[in-house]
């Protein structure tokens, strides 16, 4: 069995959507300062690194992160590596893509992982992404969860049509892996957003089983 942890590393070198909260790591107790214990406290946004968006994120009466169904977090998932010269996964890129037939879950991984498996920590606003007419055609291919290897799962600047297409239809959108050294082909894949009461996404610890 080979365990691929695809989770981008939260640090406050970890890049973040332009406008969401910086990463902060503050000891609030520290052994070297006398304290009986190590601890730290969290300050960061819920679309931090390798994370989840619930439907509430873009449907203001949309379900909850903590309601996210397990069955769909976790199964059989397709990993998709696309050439460096595609820039946006829309519909007629997905059609001339092979994709078997019957996938539930499908990771995309594209040129966006070169940066995550060089470390980079600027914002890079032109990643790839998935077009409104991509995500109209894997909700329409019975896709139950998408994942995309940056921070959105949809085109800068266009946020909200993908984001739409893929919520109203149920499907659960996971952002942020790094897919650097990940052949393509099928995997076990667990997904497991933290359960954080009414929030709209949650940062999640994800692997690929094979
Ligand atoms: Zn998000």
């Amino acid at each position: 069995m080979t365990i691929y942890d695809i989770t981008l590393t939260i640090s406050p070198a970890l890049p973040v959507w332009p406008g969401d909260p910086a990463v902060k790591l503050e000891q609030v107790a520290s052994m070297a300062r006398g304290d009986t214990a190590n601890v730290t406290r969290l300050e960061l946004g819920a679309h931090t690194g390798t994370h989840v968006d619930a439907p509430h994120h873009f449907l203001n009466d949309g379900r909850t992160v903590e309601a996210l169904p397990l069955e769909v977090l976790t199964g059989p998932c397709y990993v998709v590596q696309l050439p460096d010269a595609v820039e946006a996964i829309t519909a007629e890129v997905l059609v001339r893509t092979p994709i078997p037939n019957g996938v539930e879950r499908i990771l995309f991984g594209t040129r966006n992982s070169h940066g995550w498996a060089q470390n980079e920590q600027e914002f890079q606003p032109d990643f790839v992404a998935i077009t409104e007419d991509g995500a109209e055609w894997l909700t329409g291919h019975g896709v139950k969860l998408v994942g995309v290897d940056y921070l959105s799962v949809a085109p800068f600047h266009q946020s909200t049509a993908t984001h739409r297409v893929l919520l109203l239809a149920g499907v659960v959108i996971l952002e942020g892996v790094n897919l650097a050294q990940i052949p393509r082909g099928f995997y076990q894949l667990y997904c497991l957003p933290l359960k954080l009461l009414g929030s709209d996404g949650a940062p999640a610890r994800v692997i690929l089983v094979r």
